[in-house]
This record gives C-alpha cells, sequence and structure tokens, in this order.
C-alpha cells in the first residue's frame, strides 16, 4: 500500500543523510518530492534522478533554510512547479559544537538560525497553501538532545528544546484548520554528521544504547513517514523519539 500517493513533500536538507532517507521512503510511497540543500549541487542533481527513476516527480533547490525570505520564495516556486505543499520536513540542521565557555556568538546564532529559525520561516510559508487545501502535516526534525541537554552542545540542544515548543504552538494554532504538526527526536543515528565524531565515542554510545545499534536513516524516515501519512490522522503535538531506546 502507498501513504503518500498523490501527495508534494517538501524536505529540507535532503542531498545527504536522514533527510535523503526520508525523501527516499516518501518517494517509494508514491509521493512527488521537493528538497533543499545548502550547497552541495552534485549529489542534489544525482539524488534528482535517483528520485525519478522511482517514478516520482522530483526536484532540489538550493536554498538557505536560515533565510526568511528565501523560504518564501522556495515555496512560491514549488507550489507553481507542483501545485501545492502537503507535508513539510523541517530537517535541514547543523551543529558547531563546542563547551560554553569556548562558544562564540556566531557559533550560537548559526545553529539557532539554521536550526531553528529555518522552521518558523518554512512553516510560515507553507500555511497559505496547506490552509488552501484544509490539510497539512509539518515535521519537525529535533533530537533526543533537545529534551535531555548535552554537554558541549549548549547551542543545538536549545535549537531542538526550540523546535519542540513550537512544534506544541503550531499543533495548538493550526488544528482546527487540519493541519498537524510533530515533531521527532532522534537519538544517534549514523550519518555524515556523526561521521566527523571520534570513532572510541561512537562505540561507547552504540553499547548504551538498548537497541546497541546506532539508528539508520530508513528508521527516522520510517517514523516520518507515519507521521506524514494519513496513519497519524489523529496525531499532533506529540514528539516521538527514535533513539533505540536511548532516551526513556
Ligand atoms: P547531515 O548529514 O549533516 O545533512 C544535513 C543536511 O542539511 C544536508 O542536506 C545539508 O545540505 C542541509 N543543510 C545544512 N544547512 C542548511 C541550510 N542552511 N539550508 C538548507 N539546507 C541545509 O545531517 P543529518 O545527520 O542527516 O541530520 C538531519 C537532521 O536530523 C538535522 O536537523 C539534525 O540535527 C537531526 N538529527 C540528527 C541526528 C544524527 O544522529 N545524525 C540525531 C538527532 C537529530 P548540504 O549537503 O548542501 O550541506
Amino acid at each position: 500500500m502507498k501513504l503518500l500517493e498523490g501527495k508534494v513533500a517538501l524536505i529540507t536538507g535532503a542531498s545527504r543523510g536522514i533527510g535523503k532517507g526520508i525523501a527516499e521512503v516518501f518517494a517509494s510511497h508514491g509521493a512527488s518530492i521537493a528538497f533543499t540543500y545548502a550547497s552541495s549541487d552534485e549529489k542534489a542533481r544525482a539524488f534528482e534522478a535517483e528520485l525519478a527513476a522511482i517514478g516520482v516527480k522530483a526536484k532540489g533547490y538550493k536554498s538557505d533554510a536560515a533565510d526568511f525570505s528565501a523560504a518564501e520564495t522556495l515555496v512560491n516556486d514549488i507550489v507553481t512547479e507542483f501545485g501545492t505543499v502537503d507535508v513539510l520536513v523541517n530537517n535541514a540542521g547543523i551543529t558547531r559544537d563546542t563547551l560554553l565557555m569556548r562558544m562564540s556568538e556566531d557559533q550560537w546564532d548559526e545553529v539557532i538560525r539554521v536550526n531553528l529559525k529555518s522552521a518558523f520561516n518554512l512553516t510560515k510559508a507553507v500555511i497559505r497553501p496547506m490552509l488552501k487545501a484544509k490539510s497539512g502535516s509539518i515535521i519537525n526534525m529535533s533530537s533526543v538532545v533537545g529534551v535531555s541537554g548535552n554537554a558541549g552542545q549548549a547551542n543545538y540542544a536549545a535549537s531542538k528544546a526550540g523546535m519542540i515548543g513550537f512544534t506544541k504552538s503550531v499543533a495548538q494554532e493550526l488544528g482546527s484548520r487540519n493541519i498537524r504538526c510533530n515533531a521527532i527526536a532522534p537519538g544517534f543515528i549514523e550519518t555524515e554528521m556523526t561521521e566527523k565524531l571520534d570513532q572510541k565515542v561512537v562505540e561507547e554510545w552504540r553499547a548504551t544504547i538498548p537497541l546497541k545499534r546506532g539508528g539508520t536513516p530508513t528508521d527516522v524516515a520510517n517514523t516520518t513517514l507515519f507521521l506524514a501519512s494519513d496513519l497519524s490522522a489523529y496525531v499532533t503535538g506529540q514528539t516521538i523519539h527514535v533513539c533505540g531506546g536511548m532516551l526513556m
């Protein structure tokens, strides 16, 4: 059964990692895919072709999610090209990890802009087509770190906690319009973002996870599919942890 047949999904930051996994799973369920990226032009073109080979309409847009007016332009372009936006996944994110004592103002601002302000920018931009369609699903990629905090990630944890408060508020404001908004809190998902980490630390993390492994982009994508589709028609304002039991 294809769960997203006839739907248009916008996924930010899908040139690689979790966003790419989400786009692949959505495409396999029949969704047309508009995705964004920051600088990976070649990867984006190759991924467009990969998605088209699955048999869905797909287009990658170079667009800075942290830029308010760029988000408006992006959604206008997507509505012109695809007709509407049924599902928005606010996935684009970065880390600039360091202890608070060493954290610069730029490191704080950059993470808050790319991770949190982006969710505001894109959500504002998709409200119009979703109101017109009288339905929509918005999914914000938070993190278990937004719930637990993490030494060395004060900027990142604050941005991810902010996304959860934002999610609950949007769910309350737009529920009466049949627009749902939920968050996903992934734990340790093995992507390029985590490749930068010390391998010894990675092994230690795997050992402490009840399911004894890091997650995959597909693990997160399957939960995103649930929240995007009508299977979750009565679910809004929630944060689902996809973390192998890392945070209970
Ligand atoms: P990733 O592999 O580093 O990929 C990040 C994606 O975001 C890339 O497509 C990148 O595009 C894009 N991007 C970065 N800055 C952007 C901007 N300003 N505007 C538009 N796109 C931008 O990251 P990931 O590990 O897949 O993580 C995806 C999301 O899940 C993030 O929000 C992250 O915080 C969250 N998360 C990840 C983990 C984990 O363990 N990996 C755990 C919890 C939460 P380019 O390729 O062009 O740079």
